[in-house]
């Protein structure tokens, strides 16, 4: 076999060595922003991939040439790997609690308690007045029970992480009671058969899926029943022929027995927000009303703050919880009770208007009109290429709550002369910052009602540099 001679063009070996890559000045820009040991790796990848897509080419380049091409080629999975992440978004989809995007978004209050209260040392679990160690959470549970009326409160991890807490102390190797109606899958894989699995307790089906009698309950309790469960359906409706017993049969029956009645409400309110069609959502008071001994619901769907799993409820119950092992591993972090204060705060007040997911909620069409009316103006003023027109539509709620509930917008419909909708729709989340639309019909539609006014300037930007 003839040695390949120094100038053959396709030769494998003008490909650079891993350390002629890290020696270049692109590796040397990247260096402290991810750290050497990452750089090598990347590099590593940048010459393999190299090497691979050269093993079938008869390609002609010379070893500078490649050099530059692996370079290239770093400088790209650099980038990449510092852009992955939590970036902030522009929501353009009109989705309020949009669990993809973050769910709810915090309210200037929350924001400011998160940078200036909480993200140093604070008083999480210390109490000024005697210089000892305080409880954890006392705040957010005495805020908890003034706006629910419940007799006391617990913060865990995420609503699915208080069912779990829940079902586990309450119930495990003993049996718990649920309408077949009721066992539903919210998203994200929180489905009721499985915590109740995972949470060690025995369900007992009852009724049908349609209809469940408070007679069926009855017939179910044997002497190994400790718990009745109720499921919010949340993202889901059964309607025609349906009946399940109110809350306050459920508890009637459960107390007559010795049982506990647990709620699952979901989203649930801790105000009443039927006026934005939200009557479906369980007013948490009325279930604590109705007798229920423990409810639990989410922090970032309705009320506006961060992920967690709000348990309020009779006394004795909340404090079984507490005092049980799990709840030390699910407990919510210092973030989450700073920003949970804060809303709660804004819920006592009744300062609704201060929790961004309510205010939009509660933005009018005429208002969302006139915002996209500007907003169209502007963009066909300043663009030749795109071009911008009013459709009606329709948000939503999100977050599997009220979804029955499709709040009437006015949608900006962008179309380009030579982009596709899609097109369109990935360049928009390209920009700095990322924009997020939604297509439909071979149209890329954006929603102001989910884009606060102050970033309606930045979404222009956006907008105008889609190319
Ligand atoms: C959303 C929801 C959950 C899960 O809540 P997370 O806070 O996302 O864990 C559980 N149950 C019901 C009924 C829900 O609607």
């Amino acid at each position: 076999m003839s040695r390949p001679s120094v100038s053959e063009p396709s030769s494998l070996r003008a490909i650079p060595s891993v350390d002629q890559l890290l020696r270049s000045e692109t590796a040397n820009q990247f260096r402290d922003l991810i750290g050497a040991a990452r750089l090598t790796d990347l590099a590593r990848q940048a010459i393999d991939e190299l090497r691979e897509g050269l093993q079938n080419s008869s390609t002609t380049e010379t070893k500078n040439e490649l050099l530059t091409k692996a370079a290239s080629r770093l400088e790209e999975l650099c980038r990449h790997d510092r852009s992955a992440g939590i970036r902030r978004v522009i929501n353009a989809t009109g989705v309020i609690l949009h669990t993809n995007l973050g769910r709810a978004p915090l309210s200037d209050a929350a924001r400011k308690a998160l940078t200036s209260e909480a993200a140093g040392y604070c008083t999480v679990e210390y109490d000024l007045g005697t210089g000892t160690r305080g409880r954890r959470a006392a705040r957010v549970e005495e805020l908890l029970v003034q706006v629910t009326g419940g007799e006391a409160g617990l913060v865990v991890n995420n609503c699915a992480s208080a069912a779990l807490l829940i079902l586990s102390v309450l119930a495990r190797d003993a049996e718990t009671i649920v309408s077949r109606g009721e066992l539903v899958e919210i998203g994200g894989d929180f489905r009721v058969p499985e915590v109740m699995s995972n949470s060690g307790t025995q369900m007992v089906e009852v009724g049908t899926t349609n209809r469940t009698k408070l007679e069926d309950y009855r017939r179910a309790i044997s002497d190994r029943t400790r718990l009745i469960m109720r499921v919010h359906p949340s993202n889901y409706r059964i309607i025609g022929f349906t009946h399940a017993p109110a809350l306050k049969e459920l508890a009637t029956l459960a107390h007559e027995k010795g049982l506990l009645l647990y709620e699952d409400a979901g989203s649930g309110v801790v105000t009443d927000l039927s006026k934005f069609g939200l009557g479906e959502e369980p007013l948490i008071r009325d279930s604590i009303d109705a007798g229920v001994d423990v409810v639990s619901f989410s922090g970032d769907k309705l009320l506006g703050a961060s992920q967690a799993g709000l348990i309020v409820g009779r006394h004795s119950v909340i404090e079984r919880l507490r005092k049980h092992s799990l709840y030390r591993a699910l407990r919510a972090d210092k973030l989450c009770l700073a920003v949970l204060e804060v809303t709660l705060n804004a819920h006592r007040r009744g300062a609704l208007e201060e929790i961004p997911a309510l205010r939009m909620l509660g933005l009018s069409k005429e208002v969302l009109e006139q915002r996209a009316t500007e907003f169209a103006k502007r963009v066909n003023e300043a663009s030749d290429s795109i071009s911008a027109r009013l459709v009606p539509g329709e948000s939503a709620v999100g977050g599997g709550s009220g979804p029955n509930v499709h709040p009437a917008t006015t949608l900006i419909s962008l179309s380009h002369a030579t982009l596709t909708a899609n097109e369109l729709e990935q360049s928009l989340r390209q920009q700095t910052p990322p924009a997020i639309g939604r297509i439909s019909d071979d149209q890329l539609l954006l929603d102001l009602r989910t884009v606060e006014p102050n970033e309606e300037p930045e979404l222009l930007t956006a907008v105008l540099n889609m190319s």
